[in-house]
């Protein structure tokens, strides 16, 4: 029974990501190798015709001489086609080593090292990261090739924490880019969508550890985002609002707060007329908040907090889609009002949206390229077809505030208006070619990217 089947069985395929995070729909035992050959969402099918997975950055620049196209492969969480190829995948899996440098404050791992793997190693040293995505079980290198982010008026996404990149480029060579040294280039190279070659190991800056407390409000009026959302988003370190889109409101707002010292918590029960919380909630009404990390104010290590769920655990693969839009902060209330409009063609479909705000940065293909943003995220139930039928609308709907989609999710936008969102996209294309003159790491997505 395949993981689709075993979840129509059990009658549970309507809780999808949220769910599986929670032990749902987890792949059962034997099917493995089978699975591995697609996404994590299990909605797309590799094509590529191997699978390479190489020890070290020497066999790295022995497969890349020996082979004519391939693409990384990180931890398989994107929702697209971004990491296929027709050639060969190349993870580095088996690549796991970590340096702390303290002197420097910075942290190099190797491409194989998920957060989850890194969270904790780090702290136990008295080191953070400044951020954190919703669960932990994605690669450093994967995350910041695509920008993926978490929540923070004052926090860059992800990849504005990398310091450099070692890797392996279209001829083979080994190259190393540094924040110091090589500047704009390495600004076009960060979010680098694995079209500059296979990174091997990548150094982030790192910062004292630090910690979190979490609470919950429910319901949020959308009316108290025209004058307040900049103090909403701005009144804890990460904060994140949910919604079904129905009723004008957020259902939950998750308020992140650094603890400083011995100090405890406020806990206000009134939050912009939103209510606090009475117990541990999960962002979907009426499911359990199990796996959840800790809420109520109780503080914590920032890695325990900054996800919604839990570090220990694991799904090996989810029933969902994801998609998301970045807009100006600036913007943003009146983005979301015009994606409210499409409420009933879209909640019949979603699981949940999620609210949350990125700090500007100066990286070329950063979703916040030199815009504070707001990013309107869709976690959708697993139904392509409607799904696909559903984003040229709302594609349709933020395209006056010139909504730049996440590429590691579900889109479809071509190259056309993508190089009008990103006004870098034609500079990043001739950054790869320089590193890829033969196009070895060229594949279809990125061919839409490029309009090549
Ligand atoms: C349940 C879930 C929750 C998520 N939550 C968030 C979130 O909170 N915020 C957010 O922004 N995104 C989120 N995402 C999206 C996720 O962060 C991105 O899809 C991310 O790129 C996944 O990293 P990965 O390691 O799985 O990489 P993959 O999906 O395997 O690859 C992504 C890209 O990275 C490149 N890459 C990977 N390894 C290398 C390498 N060694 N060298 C060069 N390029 C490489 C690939 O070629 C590809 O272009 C979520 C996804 C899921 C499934």
């Amino acid at each position: 029974m395949n993981k689709r089947e075993f979840l129509k069985a059990s009658g549970s395929v309507m809780a999808g990501a949220l769910l599986s995070r929670m032990g749902v729909g987890q792949a059962p035992k034997g099917a493995a190798a089978k699975l591995n050959r697609t996404n994590w969402a299990g909605n797309y099918t590799y094509k590529a015709a191997r699978l390479d997975e190489p020890g070290s950055a020497q066999e790295v620049q022995q497969l890349v001489t020996s082979i004519s196209n391939a693409k990384a492969l990180g931890a398989r969480h994107s929702f697209n086609d971004i990491a296929d190829s027709t050639g060969d995948q190349v993870s580095l899996k088996n690549m796991t080593e970590m340096t702390l440098d303290k002197v420097a404050g910075t942290v190099t791992v190797a491409a194989g090292v998920t957060y989850g793997k890194l969270a904790p190693w780090l702290d136990a040293q008295g080191f953070a990261v400044h951020n954190l995505a919703s669960l932990p079980h994605v690669s450093v290198v994967g995350a910041c090739a695509t920008a993926t982010h978490g929540s923070g008026v004052h926090n860059g996404n992800l990849s504005t924490a990398v310091r450099a990149i070692e890797f392996v480029d279209g001829t083979g060579q080994l190259k190393n880019l540094l924040r110091t040294a090589n500047a704009d280039e390495f600004n076009g190279a960060v979010v680098g969508l694995g079209a500059l070659g296979v990174i091997t190991r990548i150094t982030l800056a790192v910062v004292p550890t630090f910690q979190i407390s979490q609470i919950v409000y429910e319901n949020l009026s959308f009316d108290q985002l025209e004058h307040n959302l900049d103090a909403i988003f701005g009144s804890g370190y990460s904060v994140s609002l949910f919604t079904d889109w129905q009723h004008h409101r957020a259902t939950q707002v998750w308020l992140k707060q650094s603890i400083t010292g011995s100090s405890t918590p406020a806990l206000p029960p009134l939050f912009y007329g939103a209510t606090l919380q009475k117990t541990k909630l999960h962002p979907l009404a009426g499911h359990s908040p199990e796996n959840c990390t800790e809420q109520l104010g109780v503080p914590g290590p920032w890695y325990e907090r900054l996800p919604h769920f839990r570090m220990n655990f694991t799904p090996s693969s989810g029933a969902e889609l994801q998609s998301e839009y970045f807009v100006s902060r600036a913007q943003a209330y009146k983005a979301i009002l015009a994606v409210e409009q499409l409420r009933d063609k879209i909640t019949p479909h979603l699981f949940i949206t999620e609210l949350r705000t990125i700090a500007a940065d100066d990286l070329w293909l950063s979703t916040a390229y030199k815009r504070d943003s707001v990013a309107i995220h869709f976690t959708w139930k697993p139904e392509e077809k409607a799904v696909r039928s559903i984003l040229p609308l709302i594609e349709e709907k933020l395209a006056p505030f010139d909504a730049r989609p996440h590429w590691a999710k579900v889109f479809t936008m071509s190259h056309e208006r993508l190089s009008q969102l990103y006004p870098r996209l034609n500079d990043f294309r001739a950054l790869a070619a320089r590193y890829d003159p033969s196009r070895k790491f060229l594949n279809a997505y990125l061919q839409n990217v490029f309009g090549a």
